[in-house]
């Protein structure tokens, strides 16, 4: 079981050899991204640097427990998974998230990573997917974008930008002009639940021809605001 202890929550940098503070490990179907609608296990790290105005993970910002990586891949094979997706929080605030990605790619799965967009990409192993945002001014955050991330995205990664309103949307479309991210991976637009109506975010899409992907959050379609779904 867990070696659970009181330590600060907001403490991550503390980690010591390879463990690292998990908020909880799960399994569910994939709510986005590419592979939506797969069963998938979700490790999901605890702190982030940043507080998204949308943000439903706030729960996930302290608190949590240390647990050493042997026991992570532990519970994550008594799933039997094909997908695990690494996610947070914002998972690279851990520095001993990297050796993590390794080990679920060494082990077999398909593994992804879930990441703000606010620190480093490059030194995550290839072989995981990057599931990027690219935080738009309605999430409050847009400041803290690392630009310098697109350099180091591939084919196989995906950038997401959760739009809020029209204003979002129109900073989006220009963005993706402007780097010809269309050339660079996949691009997701999610409305922000409850700011954002879907349908008309669909229209916008369709009118201006956008190359992205709509994608609606399929957990809470399914299972509302509900934990560990
Ligand atoms: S980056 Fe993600 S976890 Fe962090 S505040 Fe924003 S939405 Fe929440």
């Amino acid at each position: 079981m867990s070696n659970a202890r009181s330590l600060p929550a907001d403490a991550p940098s503390a980690a010591t050899g390879d463990r690292l503070r998990i908020t909880e490990i799960f399994y569910s179907l994939q709510g986005e991204s590419l592979t939506s609608g797969c069963p998938t296990v979700f490790i999901r790290l605890t702190g982030c640097p940043l507080r998204c105005g949308y943000c439903d993970t706030g729960y996930a910002f302290q608190g949590g427990e240390w647990m050493g990586q042997a026991e992570i891949l532990e519970r994550v094979v008594g799933h039997r998974p094909r997908y695990v997706t690494v996610t947070g929080g914002e998972p690279l605030a851990q520095r001993n998230c990297l050796a993590l990605l390794r080990a679920l790619c060494d082990a077999g799965y398909t593994v992804s990573l879930e990441t703000s967009g606010a620190l480093a990409v490059d030194a995550v192993d290839p072989r995981v997917v990057k599931v990027m945002d690219l935080k738009t001014p309605g999430s409050g955050e847009a400041e803290k974008n690392r630009y310098e991330n697109l350099d180091a995205l591939g084919h196989n990664d995906q950038i997401k930008f959760v739009i809020c309103d029209r204003a979002d949307y129109e900073w989006a479309r220009e963005l993706i002009a402007r780097h010809r991210l269309s050339e660079v991976c996949e691009l997701l637009f999610s409305p922000s639940h409850g700011r954002q109506d879907p349908t008309q975010l669909a229209e916008w899409i369709l009118e201006d021809r956008l190359p992205v992907r709509l994608q609606l959050q399929l957990h809470k379609q399914l299972w509302g605001n509900a934990r560990a779904r």
